[in-house]
């Protein structure tokens, strides 16, 4: 729904926001309306570009095991030499700080390439929208000794995931909501992806 937002118009434009969120039955546009009017303060007002629902990937060399990670990322701003990006949480917070959760590590690992070539400073932010949380967990912005040290955490994953699948152990996580929107689901064994797309499952 912010992607709708931001793509067509601006999260501070009232007027726009309600033809975004027309047509939903009255409990669930005051539902939605309230996480709009809690992202709204949280918002860059001024960016120079940004997008949504981004897939970003890293691919890993050496040390050994070599890997392809990827993520995906709710939006990414570019504003005020920053790298701006942001995970929209409806749910109570579940960290007090954004780097104290391993998917936003993998996230800034692999996003944090991509603002270094660009000479900016990667920032990754949580907005939690859900009614009654006042403070967001605190942002993570990653150096130099971070990266390394979740380099070293994502290898290690790896390489067990490689003596697993060695040992004939290995298990995928099989969760519907996260199988759907993986680009490997149409290969993995272990996908609970629902075949309803073989129009973009199939080229994958
Ligand atoms: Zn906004």
């Amino acid at each position: 729904m912010l992607r709708l937002v931001h793509e067509k118009g601006s999260c501070r434009d009232d007027a726009h926001v309600a033809s975004v969120i027309d047509g939903y039955d009255d409990s669930t546009v005051r539902r939605l309306r309230a996480f709009v009017e809690r992202h709204v303060p949280r918002c860059p007002p001024d960016v120079d570009r940004g997008a949504h629902e981004v897939e970003v990937a890293r691919f890993h060399r050496a040390p050994p095991p070599m890997f392809m990670a990827i993520a995906r990322i709710d939006a990414v701003w570019v504003h005020d030499g920053l790298l701006d990006a942001r995970d929209y949480k409806t749910g109570a917070p579940f960290v007090e700080e954004v780097r104290e959760d391993a998917g936003a590590r993998l996230q800034a690992w692999i996003l944090a390439r991509y603002a270094s070539t660009r000479g900016l400073t990667l920032r990754l932010r949580y907005e939690c929208l859900a009614a009654g949380v006042a403070d967001d967990p605190d942002p993570f912005e990653p150096d130099a000794e971070d990266l390394e040290a979740i380099t070293e955490e994502i290898r290690t994953v790896v390489e067990a995931m490689w003596i697993e699948e060695r040992d004939g152990d290995w298990r995928g996580v099989a969760d519907a909501e996260v199988c759907g929107w993986c680009s490997y689901r149409s290969t993995c064994r272990d996908s609970a992806a629902v075949p309803a797309d073989p129009g973009t499952d199939a080229g994958d």
